[in-house]
Formats: structure tokens, C-alpha cells, sequence
């Protein structure tokens, strides 16, 4: 296609208006309005909003309804659409058809039963070991508080029903079911505080969700060229780049025609599913970009953010690229996070995160951001936790984004408002906005925002809302979230069992609020995050630093942990023991495979190409000396050289005895430890060489596209 048609067509397609794709592929409640009889609508819309149980014969109305949008929108199957410890999602197909009428002609089908309840074979899915293939039975129940959809893909059209995944004994088996119990939790609580504070309209909280996502963009044909990208979706392999991202010009920069027309692609079919896909820019690294959604309430956001992560792994195949969401693609340049923007509304209105302009007098916003602290300096060990997964542990306690240290960022009014509290028991004052003196004419001088911005921390106070920046790019953020809500609702209940009770609220609320940030002053931090002296400060002040993932396993059913998530009835002491078998068996799991491919890539590409290219050097080494000329520098080479190969060699011996060790280690915790400390140390050993190669053996011959390349050639 010549350029001019090429813009015709650019031109064409965004006459689409957004407004008419947008949520064109949802069963929304619009949908719901017009094509469901009066009373099925009102009988569903007490199931969303009040949780009461659907009956069968309204499910059955629904599905049928469903069904009939669904067809003449083109879709052929359905699907239970769930979320599987794996931290992805899963889905089976069944077409709508059942056998053919009198006069042979095939009948669609989908009953209420179909819609609400299916079943899925539990033992295939993460479970810690709790369910073997004798005890296969899991269910798929309907969660009708996110909208089903209609999924385009090679596939054809598929419509998606969000649900739950549950074992036959009732456990949950999936990343929805806590995160929805969780969210009642909260709810619960919180009404109990704003109770207190006169507001008797309110029917629920709910916790809304803004997942910012980062992403890497490579092109297709170098990405099949390297097998370490293939199965592990990260390099495990590659030199530095002569450059990275010193020049700091992609951040915000101005994006590339095909980058840019991938953006576009994925926008439109975001918006088809509803998705509120709302800013793209550049990120920091060369080919790393982001995307942020409008917030929503959580359960959709972190189903919509599961939709936002397929959707960019889709559409970047269609434009010849891969999309690589693993934390950490690449060595040497910034890796990939989730920012979890996180915040609490009441139904009539109220963001009980919002301080307003005088939060020294803002009585419940005090407490509430006075529970949250004590929340996360009780809970420090969980959320971070919360966060782990095997890629994030090359960026939490590795030097990148953000510590592993948790910390409570408040910005500069707030912590002065805070000190106050505690030194006086009062906040008399509050250090209002100033405006931005821009110095010129032309330009209006602007109101600045009370708090300057913290990027080192990992839970900061932004405005309105927290914003937990660990969660890694590849990751669910429904663990995060659903911890988030818990130890939050174990504050604030604590809170409401002693302010209810009090004889004079005023004085009672005052003093909580001062105990409150005065025990847990210790978890406010408003320096630099990434500072050795802050790992030393925090040890100090006995804040936990867990490096790895798989150290903060165990923080999953600690005595505190159990007691807490028992009480508000969000997991099971097995369900915990479940999960933390599951963190285990993923890591080593993954770190197998990371071993076993760096294996393959060295023994079969990287070394045979380095002994070719020292058989070349010696070679050249005897012509030369034959015709007279000084070899003293081809010499020096192929020294440095073999030295290199030969530390590889034995390097890849070592990598591949400890391997064969690990089948002989029963218990996964060990297998995971033995990964950590053994295999993980030997993968760097096997690196180094290898990337030191890669530096000096003639190009033409490397057999891996090298990291300026891939991170150049989009
Ligand atoms: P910031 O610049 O402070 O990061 P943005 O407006 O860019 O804020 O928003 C970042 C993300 O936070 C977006 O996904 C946005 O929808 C979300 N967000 C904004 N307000 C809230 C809120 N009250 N609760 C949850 N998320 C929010
Ligand atoms: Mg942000």
C-alpha cells in the first residue's frame, strides 16, 4: 500500500467516533435496560447491587437474552472466563448450537444454567498440591458484578462470562473470589466509620482501581530469533547496548509511526470491550511504553486490566511485534511495573481519600488516612507479598523501582499535618498551595499541587487516592488489591469497635487518630526510596527488607495473616497454606525453565559460535606468522577469548549438574530455596562470559540479535 492510501485510510478509520465503539462488545447495563424483560432487569439489579441470590428462572431469562445479543453480534461460543492462580486467565469454548430441530435445522442454546455454573478440571490448575487428579471436581460460578463481553479473535467471536473458580470442597481456587470478598470486607467497615461521622445515606463503599501498565514493544522476527524471549520472556543473555536510556529523550517522546498505529489498534479494541484506556506515552526505557486506564471499581479494573495485558499481546502480533510484559526484559535498562492507583468511595459520593483544602480540620479523612498507616506498618510483610512475583524480584530489593522496603509516602502538607498531630495533638495550620511562578508574560501563572511527587516510594499518597507502585507488569493485580482491602477493613473496624462505644466521640476520635500515627509513625518515609541510607534507616526503625519472592511467602500464614484474613473470612488457614505452596512451586518452576533455556542457548548457539570464531583467529594466527607478519594482537584476542570460552564451559558444566539435582528435592519450598541459591547464582555465573563474547566476537557471526536491536529496531 502506497503512503497516500496508507493516511486515506488512517483518516477514514478515526472518523469512527469513540463514543459509538465504546463498550460495543458489552453486555453493559444498558444492554441489560433494553433487552431484558422490566422485572428480570430489577431482579438482576439486586443481585449486583445487594448481593442477593439469582433465582433460575431469572437466569435463565438472562441467559437467553444474552445469548440472542451475542449471536447477532456474531458470536458462536461461549466461555466461563476465570482467573487461575497462574495469574492469567483461562477459558474453554462451547459453541451455542445443540442438536437440530424436526426440519434439520441446528438450535442455539445457552440455558440459566450454563450461564452461572461450569465446571473445570481443578487439578490442572495450580493448587499447592491440594487437589490431585482424583479429586478433579472445580466449579466456574457467574460474578454478574463484572459485565460479560464479547472477546474478538482468531477464534472468531467468543462470549466471555466473568466468573469464580472454586474446588468441589468450596476453596477458592482463583484471584476473583478473595478479591470479591475482600471488597465486602471493606465495605463493611468503612460504613461502620462513616457511620460515625453522620453519613447514614451511604449503602456501600467501594474500592476503586486505576492500574497504570507498563510494557515493552520488540519486533516479531528478531523476537522468534531469540529462544530466551520465546519460553521465558525475558534475555537471559545480552551485552549492553552502546546506548540505553542515559539520553533520557523516550520518556513522553514523540511516538513512532508503527508503535503508534499499534496504540491506535489497541485502543479501538479496548474500547469495544469497555476498557477505559485513556493515556499512552513513552516510558522510560527505549521501546517501553505505557498505558492507563480511567479507574473503576476493583473487580472490574483488575478483570479489565487482565483484558488490557491479552489485548496488547493480540494486537502487537497483528503489527508484526511482540508485547513483553515480563518485569524485566531486559539488563540495564528500566523494568516494567504496575502502578495500583487505589481508592474508597461511598455509593452517594464521597472519596473518603479526598483530604480537601484544610486536611488539619478534615476529622475523617485523619482517621481513615490514620488507619491506612497502621494498616500497612501492621501488614508491611503481606503487602509486599502481595506484590511478589518471579520476574519483580529483578526489581524490588534490585535496586529498581520500587524498594522492597514498605514505606508510607505523604508529601510535604500532609506529614506537616501529621507531625502536629503527634507533637501537639492538634494540626492548627496547613501549608496551603502556592502558585507556580513561570516568569513570563505569556505565560499564566499556575496553582501547584499541595504535594510534590515521590517516584522511590512504594505506597505515596497522590492527591486523592494511594498509589502502590510493587505490583510487577505481568502480574494480577487482584492479590494486591485484595490485601490492600483486608488489612484496611481490620483498621477501621478496630477503630469502629472503639469509637462507637465511646462516651464522647469527639475526644475519642481525636486520640485514636493521634495513637494511631503515633504508633505507626515508623512506616512514613518521604525521602529517597532507592538510598542505601534508607535501607539502613529502616532497619533501624525494624521494617522488614524481603528481597525475594519467595522469602516473602512465608508471609502468607504467619499467625498475624491467618487471624486477619479468618476474621473477615477472605482465605481459609488451607486456602493460605494453598497459596503460599503456589508461590513456591511457580518460582522453581520458572527458574527451571529460565536454567534449562540459558542450557539450550549456550551449548547449542552461543558456545559453537565462539569456538568457530577462535578456530577463525588461530587460523589467521599461522597465515599470518607464515607470511611474516606480527600476530601479537590476533594472539592477545584469541587468549582473551578461549579464557572466556573456556570460563563459559565450565560455567555451563557447573549450571547443568545443579539442574540435574533439583528432581531429587521433594519439598517445594526446598526446590524453591535450592533455585534461589544455587541455580539463580549459577545462571549470573553462565551470563558473564557469555555477554563478555558477545562483546568481542565479530558480529556477523553472533547468533542472538543484540539488545540494541531489540530495543531499537520497533
Ligand atoms: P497521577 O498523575 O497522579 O498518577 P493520573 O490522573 O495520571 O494520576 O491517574 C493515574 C491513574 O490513577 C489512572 O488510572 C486514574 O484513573 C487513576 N485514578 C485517579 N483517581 C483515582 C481514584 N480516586 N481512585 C483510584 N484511581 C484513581
Ligand atoms: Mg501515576
Amino acid at each position: 500500500m502506497g503512503e497516500t492510501e496508507r493516511y486515506t485510510e488512517i483518516r477514514e478509520e478515526t472518523a469512527t467516533r469513540i463514543d459509538e465503539i465504546f463498550g460495543q462488545n458489552v453486555f453493559n447495563d444498558n444492554v441489560m435496560r433494553q433487552r431484558l424483560p422490566k422485572k428480570t432487569y430489577r431482579e438482576l439489579r439486586h443481585v449486583i447491587d445487594e448481593g442477593r441470590t439469582l433465582d433460575p428462572v431469572t437466569a435463565d431469562v438472562i441467559a437467553h437474552a444474552m445469548k440472542e445479543w451475542a449471536i447477532e453480534k456474531g458470536a458462536t461460543h461461549f466461555t466461563h472466563w476465570f482467573q487461575p492462580l497462574t495469574g492469567i486467565t483461562a477459558e474453554k469454548h462451547d459453541a451455542f448450537i445443540s442438536h437440530e430441530d424436526d426440519e434439520g435445522r441446528v438450535m442455539t442454546e445457552f440455558s440459566g444454567k450454563e450461564l452461572v455454573k461450569g465446571e473445570a478440571d481443578a487439578s490442572s490448575f495450580p493448587s499447592g498440591g491440594t487437589r490431585s487428579t482424583f479429586e478433579a471436581r472445580g466449579y466456574t460460578t457467574w460474578d454478574c458484578s463484572s459485565p460479560a463481553f464479547i472477546k474478538e479473535s482468531g477464534c472468531g467471536k467468543i462470549l466471555c462470562i466473568p466468573t469464580a473458580f472454586n474446588s468441589y470442597t468450596g476453596e477458592a481456587l482463583d484471584k476473583k473470589t478473595p478479591l470479591l470478598r475482600s471488597m465486602d470486607a471493606l465495605s463493611m467497615q468503612a460504613l461502620r466509620i462513616v457511620r460515625l461521622f453522620g453519613n447514614t445515606g451511604a449503602k456501600k463503599v467501594t474500592t476503586s482501581v486505576g492500574p497504570e501498565q507498563e510494557y515493552f514493544l520488540i519486533d516479531e522476527a528478531l523476537y522468534k530469533k531469540r529462544p530466551d524471549l520465546m519460553y521465558t520472556g525475558r534475555t537471559l543473555f545480552g551485552a549492553p547496548a552502546p546506548r540505553g536510556q542515559e539520553m533520557e529523550d523516550h520518556y513522553y517522546g514523540v511516538i513512532r509511526e508503527r508503535v503508534g498505529e499499534f496504540m491506535k489498534d489497541l485502543n479501538t479494541e479496548l474500547w469495544k470491550l469497555g476498557v477505559t484506556a485513556k493515556t499512552q506515552h513513552n516510558e522510560v526505557a527505549p521501546a517501553q511504553h505505557e498505558l492507563a486506564p480511567i479507574y473503576e471499581t476493583a473487580n472490574i479494573a483488575v478483570d479489565h486490566n487482565q483484558l488490557v495485558m491479552e489485548t496488547m499481546k493480540r494486537v502487537a502480533v497483528h503489527h508484526g511485534m511482540r508485547c513483553l510484559l515480563h518485569e524485566k526484559p531486559y539488563a540495564g535498562v528500566n523494568g516494567s511495573g504496575k502502578h495500583n492507583n487505589w481508592s474508597l468511595s461511598t455509593d452517594n459520593g464521597v472519596n473518603l481519600l479526598d483530604p480537601g483544602a484544610t486536611p488539619n480540620e478534615n476529622i475523617q479523612f485523619l482517621l481513615v488516612l490514620s488507619c491506612i498507616i497502621k494498616a500497612v506498618d501492621i501488614h508491611a510483610d503481606l503487602l509486599r507479598q502481595s506484590a511478589a512475583d518471579v520476574g519483580n524480584d529483578h526489581r524490588l530489593g534490585a535496586n529498581e523501582a520500587p524498594p522492597a522496603i514498605m514505606s508510607v509516602f505523604l508529601g510535604e502538607q500532609l506529614e506537616d499535618v501529621v507531625e502536629q498531630l503527634i507533637s501537639t495533638g492538634e494540626a492548627k495550620s496547613v501549608k496551603q498551595n502556592e502558585m507556580l511562578r513561570t516568569g513570563a508574560s505569556a505565560l499564566p501563572d499556575v496553582e501547584m499541587d499541595a504535594t510534590d511527587r515521590n517516584r522511590t516510594s512504594p505506597f505515596a499518597f497522590t492527591g486523592n487516592k494511594f498509589e502502590f507502585r510493587s505490583v510487577g507488569s505481568a502480574d494480577s493485580i487482584a492479590s494486591a488489591n485484595t490485601v490492600l482491602n483486608t488489612i484496611v477493613a481490620e483498621a477501621f473496624s478496630e477503630a469502629a469497635n472503639e469509637l462507637e462505644s465511646a462516651p464522647d466521640f469527639a475526644m475519642a476520635v481525636h486520640d485514636l487518630i493521634k495513637k494511631n500515627l503515633t504508633d505507626h509513625q515508623r512506616i512514613i518515609f518521604n525521602g529517597d526510596g532507592y538510598s542505601e541510607a534508607w535501607v539502613k534507616e529502616a532497619e533501624r526503625r525494624g521494617l522488614p527488607n524481603i528481597p525475594t519472592m519467595i522469602e516473602a511467602a512465608p508471609a502468607l500464614t504467619t499467625d498475624k495473616a491467618t487471624a486477619l484474613f479468618e476474621k473477615f473470612g477472605i482465605f481459609t488457614r488451607s486456602e493460605l497454606a494453598m497459596r503460599e505452596e503456589v508461590v513456591y512451586e511457580t518460582y522453581a518452576k520458572t527458574i527451571h525453565v529460565e536454567a534449562a533455556t540459558m542450557i539450550d542457548m549456550a551449548s547449542r548457539q552461543i558456545l559453537p559460535v565462539c569456538i568457530q570464531y577462535a578456530g577463525d583467529l588461530a587460523k589467521a594466527v599461522r597465515e599470518l606468522a607464515g607470511a611474516g607478519v606480527d600476530t601479537g594482537v590476533e594472539k592477545d584476542l584469541l587468549t582473551e577469548i578461549t579464557m572466556h570460552i573456556s570460563k563459559m564451559k565450565k560455567a555451563l558444566d557447573e549450571l547443568n549438574t545443579q539442574l540435574l539435582r533439583m528432581p531429587e528435592i521433594k519439598d517445594v519450598m526446598e526446590q524453591a530455596f535450592f533455585c534461589k541459591d544455587v541455580i539463580v547464582p549459577a545462571m549470573s555465573e553462565l551470563r558473564l562470559p557469555a555477554d563478555a563474547l558477545e562483546r568481542l566476537v565479530d558480529s556477523s557471526m553472533w547468533p542472538l540479535p543484540t539488545y540494541g536491536e531489540l530495543m531499537f529496531e520497533v
